[in-house]
């Protein structure tokens, strides 16, 4: 529960288990909704007579700047730009929109490697689209990776965090492990940090096969929702130091953080992406059976908010056991959600059964801010060819156009998102413009130079 403004043991049992309330039927609506994003600097979302803002509470009423209000408590969830009215059970008021007049704000940070291959082309048919769609976009490009090294110092150089602290959302290409000097403290690898430092903490990974393209199953089309900043991993899983430690020689011993809160926001993050499907399933995957408090609480977290979803279909499988069912039978998953580690393991498993890494798109995803980023690596093997196929990392800036559009209420960028897909499932459907790994011989370039010139006629 988010404690600003309020001690959660002053709250009346009606706002017991609220995040957020909001504000209705109050003539100072306008007054109100001034006052307290100049006092507090949060407001949330506004549609009319309606206000969505953080709160605070006195005995049995709620008030901004003095002023006492109606209030309705539902639970916010932005991750996959789900807007309040639509995470929230109960509630039968208006659907919530945030007027947003001005453009969008996106940074480019294209990374290494083919990063600075497919990056441009993401850009390039972004771009394209958002001019089709009249969608207005203020583009900064910023310095990270290998080149920010080389030029000013460091892999995420001062300035880099202040000024993705202005902007809605970004497209990040892959760090390079092996672009970046070792052992040198300003060669830092940034991912962990801007996920943590702007609460990405939903890893949205879909894979999807297309007709036409050499993969393992033909008809597979899931989700799989990982959490971000938790779990295994030791470059992100303590406050200060690393959560892996060797206090003998022969003996290591790593860490896992698993919180009730972090398996909450996934979950949830999970549960709204599965109602915008047709199939609306959500699958949990964990081992609570070995890591009974770890695995558990995750398993617990997630039970509790299926319930918050009757319109969706919830199972859990354990992880070794969701292997060989990826393997035998994908088709039968829908939306997927699991740890962090079991996350990037199975994620790259699921690309697989679709072509492989050049066909997986990604979005990391937080209450405010999201961050396109395709589920492959740098691929230095394959770097400077021209051969790295865009199609991950344009589609993964598809998702954050739309993530924008649904967050803000922007229909000129879900207009563009939709003319993105469109056009990238044209190109690749019609198989004639395709990159080595998906069975053709065209180059990154002419890919997006494809699908950019396909928004056109889409
Ligand atoms: P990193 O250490 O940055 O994760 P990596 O080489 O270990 O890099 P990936 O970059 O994910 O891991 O690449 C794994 C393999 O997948 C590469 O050898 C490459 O051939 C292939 N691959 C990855 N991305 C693409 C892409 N966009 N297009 C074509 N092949 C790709």
């Amino acid at each position: 529960m988010n404690t600003r403004g309020f001690a959660s043991k002053k709250l009346p049992h009606q706002f017991m288990g609220a995040r957020y309330v909001r504000i209705i039927d109050n003539p100072h609506l306008a007054d109100i909704g001034g006052q307290f994003a100049n006092a507090a600097g949060e407001k949330f979302a506004t549609h009319d007579g309606l206000h969505a803002v953080r709160f605070e509470i006195a005995k049995d009423q709620v008030r901004f700047g003095g002023v006492a209000c109606c209030v309705q408590r539902f639970h916010m969830s932005s991750v996959a730009g789900r807007t309040a009215r639509e995470t929230c059970t109960h509630d039968k008021t208006p659907r919530f929109r945030m007027r947003m007049n001005r453009p969008l704000n996106i940074g480019i940070l294209e990374g290494d490697d083919i990063g600075l291959e497919v990056v441009p082309e993401t850009i390039k048919v972004m771009r394209a689209a958002a001019a089709k769609a009249k969608c207005a976009i203020d583009w900064h490009p910023l310095p990270i990776g290998r080149r920010a090294f080389d030029e000013l110092g460091n892999t995420l150089p001062p300035g880099t965090l202040e000024k993705l602290d202005t902007l809605d959302g970004w497209v990040l290409g892959p760090i390079g492990h092996q672009a970046c000097p070792k052992n040198n403290p300003n060669s830092i690898n940034p991912h962990p940090i801007l996920r943590r430092h702007y609460d990405l903490f939903a890893n949205i990974r879909p894979s999807k096969s297309y007709p036409g393209i050499p993969c393992i199953y033909k008809d597979v089309d899931l989700i799989l929702v990982r959490e971000n900043n938790e779990g295994f991993p030791p470059d992100r899983n303590v406050h200060l130091g690393y959560g892996e430690f060797r206090p003998s020689p022969d003996m290591t011993i790593g860490i896992r953080v698993i919180t009730r809160q972090g398996s909450q926001k996934v979950a949830r993050a999970a549960f709204d992406i599965a109602r915008t499907r047709q199939r609306k399933i959500v699958t949990a995957v964990h081992k609570d059976t070995v890591f009974k408090l770890a695995c558990g609480m995750f398993a617990e977290e997630c039970r509790k908010v299926a319930k918050e979803y009757p319109d969706v279909a919830f199972n859990e499988v354990l992880v070794d056991t969701m292997a060989a069912k990826l393997i035998m039978k994908p088709q039968q998953f829908d939306v997927i959600v699991t740890t962090n580690t079991f996350g990037d393991i199975l994620s790259d498993a699921t690309s697989a059964l679709v072509g492989g890494l050049g066909l997986a798109p990604g979005l990391s995803a937080g209450p405010q801010r999201a961050m396109a980023q395709a589920t492959h690596g740098s691929a230095p093997d394959i770097a400077g060819k021209g051969i790295a196929n865009p199609y991950a990392m344009i589609m993964s800036g598809q998702m954050l156009l739309q993530w924008l559009g649904r967050k803000h209420n922007v229909e000129a960028a879900l207009r563009a998102a939709d003319l993105m897909e469109l056009a990238t499932e044209s190109v690749v459907k019609a198989g004639k413009v395709l990159t080595a790994d998906m069975g053709g011989k065209a180059s990154t370039r002419e890919i997006g130079d494809a699908i950019a010139a396909a928004i056109s006629t889409v």
